[in-house]
């Protein structure tokens, strides 16, 4: 038999283009390839760009720039993809270029220049049922849709990724139940907008397990609440019928845990944003969802420095966020994205007042998370293991999104616990961003 034919892969980007990655990888591993991890071994290396903010474009290119050197034979795909003239006129030697999702033409490319020999067997080179994970085994991303329909003035998205496409409920939970029987323990729902669910099919009847299920948010939260294992929201925008989802948090089907990019508090700014659901009275709707479930934690992201933002609505953003008291709180200066409809409004705010408003947003959340977390000591909290050392493990908790939030540093002397344990902590510290525990005697 001739050697099977190896595949290495550079994946950049959000959790979204993650999951494309390993769709890309799982689809190449189904068709015999070898995916190795480094450039010598590889015939061939596929580079899954990101394409989002300038920074992340420059990290692509280097990307490409280094995959042509080390390896020579390149295949470029994902958000950056959808400017593939600009990629060509760069590196001419690149062998294809394809956007987001394009997860055929990529896999067409890898098999026209690096043909699978004939005697692959796919009975005798199985790929494990959930796919190739690219997360650890105890964790795993679930896309529920892509793309999105709306047109955020600062973003490309759409333009890349395209209107909302949901995936049906029944495909959804099926892909949630092989991952939960592979190992999962905690599955993290993401899509561009994780509260649209369904709309774009009419929130369609589909099947799992022989009994229907609706196309929709409420109703797949509560099928994902069925399977026993930790089920966390990403990019939930504020839509009335997220308060549907709060009963479900506060009876622990689902974790109680938002991450809504609310972005800014003024009306004004939210408007010029185009945001969706900029009308929402978002405190009285936190308050509310406080009242209904009491450990719900709240992340979200802003935007300082939009074009036009006064001080007076800066100062509007600082006082959302000591009213709101949200728990986990990320914050960017705006910077312009080629392309983007923003980039035609007037009153850009200068370089040196943008710092001046970020540095005084951070200073205010910082108070607040510090306060939330040291609120925290004395609490017993249930903790997922993501890594055992000598003397300590690193775990999170319901409030802890991986990559994005704080972790639990756990002492963990003389016990056995492997990563994917749930197990119970006692709070005894917190920092800035972490909390530490000991195992209950
Ligand atoms: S909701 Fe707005 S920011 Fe999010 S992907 Fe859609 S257009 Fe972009």
């Amino acid at each position: 038999m001739s050697e099977t034919p190896k595949v290495g892969f550079v994946s950049l980007g959000c959790p979204k283009a993650l999951v494309d990655s390993e769709r890309i990888l799982t689809q190449l591993r189904t068709d015999g390839y070898q995916v190795v991890p480094d450039y010598d071994s590889a015939n061939i290396v596929v580079v899954n760009t990101c394409g989002f903010i300038d920074s992340a474009v420059e990290e692509s290119l280097d990307a490409i720039g280094e995959a042509l050197d080390e390896n020579g034979k390149v295949i470029v795909t994902g958000c950056l993809g959808v400017k593939s003239e600009s990629i060509l006129a760069r590196f001419p030697q690149v062998l294809s270029v394809t956007g987001p999702q394009a997860y055929e033409e990529v896999v067409g490319a890898v098999h026209q220049h690096v043909p699978i020999s004939v005697e692959h067997n796919p009975f005798t080179e199985l790929v494990p049922p959930q796919g190739i994970k690219l997360t650890p085994r105890h964790y795993a991303y679930l896309k529920i849709s892509e793309g999105c329909n709306h047109r955020c003035s600062f973003c490309i998205i759409p333009s890349m990724r395209g209107n909302l496409v949901s995936r049906d409920a029944g495909d959804v939970l099926s892909e949630a139940q092989r991952l939960k029987d592979a190992g999962v323990r905690e599955l993290l729902i993401i899509s561009q907008d994780t509260s649209a669910y369904g709309v774009d099919i009419k929130y369609r009847t589909a099947f799992w397990e022989g009994r229907p299920v609706k196309t929709r948010m409420k109703e797949l939260c509560e099928a994902l609440g069925e399977l026993g294992i930790w089920v966390r929201l990403h990019y939930v925008y504020p839509y009335p019928h997220v308060d549907e989802i709060i009963p479900l948090m506060a009876q622990g089907l689902i974790l109680p845990y938002l991450d809504i990019p609310f972005q800014h508090a003024s009306k004004r700014i939210l408007k010029l944003m185009k945001r969706p659901a900029a009308a929402e009275n978002n405190l009285t709707r936190i308050r509310a969802w406080r009242e209904i479930c009491p450990e719900l934690t709240v992340r979200s992201t802003f935007i300082v420095g939009f074009p036009g933002e006064t001080e007076a609505e800066f100062q509007e953003l600082l006082d959302f966020l000591e009213k709101a008291q949200l728990d986990r709180v990320g914050c960017f200066q705006y910077s312009p994205v080629e392309g983007a409809a923003a980039n035609e409004l007037p009153d850009s705010v200068p370089d040196e007042v943008k710092q001046d408003r970020f540095e005084r947003f951070m200073q205010t959340q910082s108070k607040i998370s510090q306060a939330k977390l040291q609120a925290k000591i004395g609490s017993r909290q249930i903790v997922l293991i993501d890594t055992v050392g000598e003397t300590d493990a690193v775990a999170r908790s319901a409030s802890d999104a991986p990559e994005i939030d704080g972790v639990v540093h756990v002492s963990v002397d003389d016990y056995d616990i492997e990563p994917g344990d749930f197990i119970e902590v006692d709070i005894t510290g917190a920092d800035d961003h972490d909390l530490f525990g000991v195992i209950p005697a």
